[in-house]
């Protein structure tokens, strides 16, 4: 991937913006209302959500919501009563099309157009789809609590088979989860090693055996080149090297794509994510962007990257409500990302950051049994930590990571 353009220097932000508009109701948007308001902030709030929906928890919709352990009132992010108080005006089931902030303005889907004197963007992630699945009835991504419905509703009529494509977490997860509901599932994976980037070759190795060991077929190496159907439904994945799986159902989890296209024309820097420093301010003035959109300097690596974590949606809605609030654009204190996936049963955690190099040592526990703690270390440094079903010393000893670079 290129390198992220650095966006220029971040003009002072005075005066506080007497009106702010954060797009996108989601974690990240939910979040920068919330902070603004805990920091004091009494102007007027706008919040513009593309879905109908209050805002929700996303991460249940591949484990409990899925597994129909938890219904959809249980998502719920916060209460009736704490949004009276928050005073914000919603605007749910509105998209936002354009943004121009020199006027001002951003311009809603139906032509309606809100003045604003500062936009924070909050507008999450897309999943990638696949070529020639475009409504073929059965394939599935899953972001939305609409997906989530849809998806649970094709895995719970009869016994389907399912193939889900690409063993990443969001993959992993529907997959653990149609186990459990107790249907036969074939992941299928590009590259060989699952998860190599997040967590290196051996640890990817080590949470693709979760699938083996609860006998859930995993292809590794290939691709898929289409897909088979009934005309309307879909019957099979073609693989790259020319098999066949048969499929009721198909879960595509390949990744994402931010949503940033409303910003077209907007002079706000865009690759990838919203460009913005680690204040969370994008070089535009009193223009921001929070959570899976932004692609923000790693506080580990410094290298720009989107941060595709539920903490970290709440940690940059602090970041920047105190941007704006201030009228600077300062760093945080630099917070190891983190994040957990829960997998037949198994808690797995990460905090850190991987750095190629880096090899894991067991620090407790074994990996035989699933339950332990490794260190990734470099130079002598820990870099990260990885754990399976030990959250209690994992949270403990994440506390205490720092950046290499920060290190004397
Ligand atoms: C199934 C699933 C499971 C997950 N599990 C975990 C987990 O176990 N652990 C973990 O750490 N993280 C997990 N995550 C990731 C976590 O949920 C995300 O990091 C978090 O939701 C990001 O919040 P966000 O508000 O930035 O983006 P989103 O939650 O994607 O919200 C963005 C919102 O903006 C809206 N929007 C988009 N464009 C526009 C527009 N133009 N105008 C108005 N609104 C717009 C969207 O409709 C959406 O509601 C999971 C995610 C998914 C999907």
């Amino acid at each position: 991937m290129t390198p992220a353009p650095t966006p220029a220097p971040t003009p002072a932000l005075t005066p506080v913006p007497r009106s702010i508009t954060v797009v996108g109701a989601s974690l990240a948007g939910l979040s920068t209302v919330r902070a603004l308001r805990a920091e004091g902030y009494d102007g007027a709030l706008t919040l513009v959500g593309a879905e109908r929906h209050l805002p929700y928890d996303r991460p249940p919709l591949s484990k409990d919501f899925l597994k129909g352990a938890a219904d959809a009132d249980s998502l719920a992010l916060g209460t009736a009563e704490e949004y009276d108080g928050l005073g914000v005006e919603w605007l749910l089931g509105e998209t936002a099309a354009r943004l121009d902030p020199a006027a001002r303005t951003v311009t809603l889907g139906g032509g309606r157009e809100l003045r604003t004197d500062a936009v924070v963007v909050a507008t999450g992630a897309t999943p990638r789809r696949l070529p020639g699945t475009d409504g073929l009835a059965g394939v599935h991504t899953l972001r939305t609590l609409d997906d989530a419905v849809a998806l649970r509703a094709d895995l719970t009529a009869g016994s389907p088979r399912l193939v889900v494509i690409g063993a990443g977490f969001i993959g992993a997860e529907v997959a653990a989860t149609a186990h459990a509901l107790g249907l036969q599932v074939t992941v299928v994976e590009a590259v060989e090693v699952p998860l190599e980037r997040a967590l290196g070759r051996e640890m990817g190795l080590l949470c693709a055996g979760l699938h083996a060991d609860h006998g859930v077929e995993l292809l590794c190496g290939t691709g898929v080149a289409g897909f088979s159907s009934d005309g309307g439904r879909v019957t099979g994945v073609q693989l790259a090297d020319g098999r066949l799986l048969p499929a009721d159902v198909v879960l595509v989890g390949v990744g994402v794509r931010p949503n940033t296209d409303w910003l077209a024309g907007s002079g706000v820097a865009v690759d990838d994510g919203v460009v913005c420093d680690a204040g969370c301010a994008t070089g535009i003035p009193n223009v921001l962007a929070v959570g899976d959109v932004a692609r923000v300097p790693h506080p580990f690596t410094g290298r720009h990257a989107r941060i595709e974590h539920w903490t970290n949606a709440m940690e940059q809605a602090a970041t920047a409500a105190r941007t704006l609030l201030s009228g600077a654009s300062t760093a945080p204190r630099a917070v190891p990302p983190y994040f957990w996936s829960h997998q037949y049963g198994s808690m797995i955690q990460l905090a850190g950051h991987v750095a190629p190099g880096a090899r894991p040592r067991v620090v407790e526990g074994d990996l035989d049994t699933r339950s332990f703690v490794a260190a990734y270390e470099l130079d002598g440094h820990t870099t990260a930590y990885l754990s399976i079903n030990q959250p209690k010393l994992f949270n403990r000893l994440r506390r205490g990571l720092t950046p290499l670079l920060a290190t004397p």
